[in-house]
């Protein structure tokens, strides 16, 4: 489904990524796992055409889109969630879903995401009048999520769903990722907590300063003495 090729991305004269290569199959759930600073972010926000690679391609159901506009990338299908979940503080949560699928036309199917939003994430239904800026982590995360399938995505972007969030929450965040999997999205996952992304995941890749190290099915890098000890709090 998705080709990433030898791709090398700079910030001015900082190169974030260099030669990264990955690719994700369809109804997958692919996990980027590596420390802060390791270049997950900017891997993500390439793939959804916010920053430009020098050099490489990217392939997505068998077409280039590498240097495309962000705005046809999600078109095509690719959604992104960015880090630090982003929802428009000042708007309901009914309103921040609406956004998320302004590219569409089709009312009816519209109303069926909703729906099919509503019902992942209840709470969001509870609170839908409500101001997002007021919901809690937990709550935003559903929504920046909720936004996103509400552009009807085939492959999902997910930047550190994880991240500030009580344990308890994140793994109702997990649940609800394998079941928006489940349901046909395919899930390009960005995880410091290697964890749970690897307990979830069907392959993983590694990545330290800007270069993927490791890769491989999610039992064998959850198996390996050196993730163990380097990701996995050497349990
Ligand atoms: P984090 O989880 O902290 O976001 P990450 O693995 O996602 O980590 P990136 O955010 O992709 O890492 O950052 C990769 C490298 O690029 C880092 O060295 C970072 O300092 C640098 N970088 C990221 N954004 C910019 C920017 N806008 N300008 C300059 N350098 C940047």
């Amino acid at each position: 489904m998705l080709k990433v090729n030898e791709i090398d991305v700079f910030y001015g004269n900082i190169q974030a990524l260099k030669g990264v290569s990955l690719e994700v199959n369809e109804g997958e759930i692919v996990t980027l796992i590596g420390a802060n600073g390791a270049g997950k972010s900017t891997l993500l926000k390439t793939l959804s055409g916010l920053i430009k690679p020098k050099s490489g391609s990217i392939e997505y159901l068998g077409s280039s889109i590498s240097g495309k506009q962000a705005q046809s990338i999600v078109k095509a299908g690719i959604s992104h969630v960015p880090e630090g979940r982003r929802v428009f503080a000042n708007m309901s949560v009914e309103e921040n879903l609406e956004l998320g699928a302004y590219l569409r036309k089709n009312k009816n199917e519209i109303r069926k995401d909703f729906e099919k939003v509503y019902s992942l994430f209840p709470r969001l239904h509870e609170r839908r009048k409500q101001l997002s800026g007021t919901l809690s982590g937990g709550e935003q995360q559903m929504l920046a999520m909720g936004r996103a399938i509400m552009a009807k995505p085939k492959l999902l972007l997910l930047d550190e769903p994880s991240m500030g969030l009580a344990p308890l929450i994140v793994k109702t965040i997990f649940q609800i990722i394998e079941e928006i999997n489940r349901d046909g999205t395919t899930i390009l996952l960005v995880e410091q907590n290697a964890n749970m992304a690897l307990s979830v995941a069907n392959r993983a890749y590694v990545i330290e300063t800007g270069s993927v190290v490791v890769s491989g099915s999610a039992a064998e890098l959850q198996a390996s003495e050196e993730i163990k000890k380097a990701y996995l709090g050497g349990l």
